[in-house]
């Protein structure tokens, strides 16, 4: 069975997020899209609120899988013996972080390989950081993220 880990933090989910997972798990028999929890002070949303609104957006699909993971992403990858990390590569400006990350994955852990797939244009400037600041700023950001996350975000804005 190949199986692949499409790690990050989420915070929140956006349209693109969704773009990547889709494109993977056409290739993969199981994604595991895994939530991060070492940068829990600097997320808006919880651990538990990222994961349920991953879980309402992605959670029924027959081969994508919902976890989280807490310290080295390759030796998390092992334990779900998945030989693929999946990363989304939007623009130039992700490719040396990235191209660093992958580069030392592969120098702790020779068994897992990270595949960089490209979103569809259009989400290409779509960040969570981007969504967040729009939303505080009141704008409308319905297009750009699933319904629920959207709802979560006027409601995190206008307690
Ligand atoms: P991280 O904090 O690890 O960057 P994110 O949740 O921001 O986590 O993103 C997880 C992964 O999804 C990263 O590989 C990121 O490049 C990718 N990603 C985020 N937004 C998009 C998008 N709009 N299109 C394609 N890939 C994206």
């Amino acid at each position: 069975m190949s199986r692949a880990i499409y790690p990050g933090s989420f915070d929140p989910v956006t349209n693109g997020h969704l773009d990547v997972i889709e494109r993977a798990r056409k290739l993969f028999d199981e994604v595991i899209v895994a939530v991060a929890h070492n940068d829990e002070k600097e997320a808006l949303f919880t651990l538990q609120e990222r994961l349920d609104l991953l879980q309402e957006t992605v959670g029924k699909i027959d081969n994508v899988r919902i976890a989280q993971f807490e310290g080295l992403l390759v030796e998390f990858a092992m334990e779900q013996k998945a030989r693929a990390v999946i990363r989304g590569l939007r623009a130039v400006s992700d490719f040396e972080f990235e191209f660093q990350m992958a580069l030392m994955n592969r120098k702790l852990e020779t068994g897992v390989e990270t595949i960089f797939l490209m979103p569809k244009e259009e989400y290409t400037y779509l960040s969570s950081r981007i969504i967040k600041e729009i939303a505080r700023l009141g704008g409308d950001i319905s297009g750009f993220v699933p319904a629920c996350v959207a709802k979560a975000l006027r409601r995190k804005f206008n307690p």
